[in-house]
């Protein structure tokens, strides 16, 4: 395993005030694997102590698998350039040229915030950044009002500011289905309530145009022609794209701009390269909690497996802790009440 930084790096890189919004309880005894755990025989919620982890937290975790199981991993080892090879792929690392038959792509999303398609874009602070969530006076702006939207609004909130969110989709008040890819976690929800109770959070459905600096203060031109001034930069909130980088050229994309793949997870145009993440999608499922996107590891290892040779029987464990799912038609079921 190749990473640019240290294990867990993305979530030692959010910023301090950031949790995790699915929650952490050891249920693995009888079968309900911890949502946050990667590995069936692990639970954040048992090693860390806590439901809601921290990054740093969560990073912790992720180094206790990685020494329990002795999985090999290269730190500081950042992937510049893949390319096609007679063999496979040729991966261009700090440490010199790996030659390999399959390759999975696990990048992430973080490293590739979405910065607003708005003039005056770069007056903005990308929510993932530390100033973003650093304690602001007066008026605040979040441009983006699903859960990291939420979330950073929260935040400001809390500290006694005055925030208004702006996003012409308005996803807190999407009722309909029981998917969290579509609709706010309970956790966001409970925390734009308490937000709303304190009469210091204003909700706002519509698209901003621009940004400007005017004196002290930043103006956001809406859609809807109105204004909404604030006393520091806005926050965008305004999501990740899929953080392919050094792979992207391999991927080819769906109408919406997500990579394609075949019902492995695999490049439809470079067999033997996987994606497994966040940025996976199949028809209308999204897979951005781990809790979705673990039910495809073990898939893709088998596969990988099989095509090697090896016997993957064992990983059959995976599928009796809830974390295999190679069907994709039974994901998506909404739930009675
Ligand atoms: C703000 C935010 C909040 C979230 N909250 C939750 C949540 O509460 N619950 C949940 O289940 N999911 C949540 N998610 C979804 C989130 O995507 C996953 O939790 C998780 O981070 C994805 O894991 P990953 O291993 O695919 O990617 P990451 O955790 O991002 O790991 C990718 C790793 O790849 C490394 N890397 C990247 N590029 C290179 C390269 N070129 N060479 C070498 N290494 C590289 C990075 O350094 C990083 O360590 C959240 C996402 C965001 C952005």
């Amino acid at each position: 395993m190749l990473e640019r930084g240290q294990i867990g790096q993305t979530f030692l890189d959010w910023p301090t005030e950031q949790t995790f919004l699915t929650p952490s309880f050891t249920g693995n005894g009888f079968g309900a694997t911890d949502l946050n755990a990667v590995h069936p025989e692990t639970s954040p919620a048992f090693s860390l102590g806590v439901d809601y982890p921290t990054g740093p937290q969560y990073a912790k975790y992720l180094r206790s698998v990685v020494k329990h199981f002795r999985v090999p991993v290269l730190d500081d080892t950042e992937v510049t350039a893949v390319s096609r090879h007679e063999l496979g792929f040729e991966i261009q690392c700090a440490r010199g040229p790996v030659v390999t038959r399959s390759m999975v792509w696990a990048g992430g999303e973080f490293h590739q915030p979405l910065d607003p398609r708005i003039s005056g874009s770069g007056l903005t602070d990308p929510a993932r950044t530390p100033e973003a969530w650093e304690p602001r006076e007066g008026r605040v702006l979040v441009i983006g009002g699903y859960e990291s939207g939420i979330d950073i609004a929260g935040h400001h909130v809390e500290q006694g500011a005055h925030v208004t969110i702006v996003d012409r989709s308005t996803p807190w008040d999407a009722r309909t289905g029981s998917d969290p890819s579509f609709r706010l976690t309970p956790r966001s929800r409970t925390r734009l309530k308490a937000a709303e109770a304190t009469g210091r959070l204003t909700l706002v459905d519509a698209h901003v145009g621009g940004v400007k600096r005017d004196g002290d203060e930043w103006v956001a031109s809406l859609d809807n022609g109105t204004r909404v001034r604030v006393d520091s930069r806005p926050i965008a909130a305004t999501g990740y794209g899929p953080g392919l980088g050094p792979v992207g050229h391999l991927f080819e994309r769906r109408p919406d701009g997500w990579p394609e793949l075949d019902e492995d997870d695999q490049s439809t145009i470079a067999p033997g390269l996987f994606l497994s993440g966040p940025a996976i999608r199949h028809g209308g499922l999204k897979f951005c909690f781990v809790y979705k996107f673990r039910q495809r590891f073990a898939h893709i290892a088998r596969v990988i497996g099989e095509r090697a040779g090896k016997d993957t029987g064992a990983l059959e464990a995976w599928r009796a802790a809830g974390m295999l799912t190679d069907d994709l038609s039974c994901c998506g079921v909404e739930c009675a009440c």
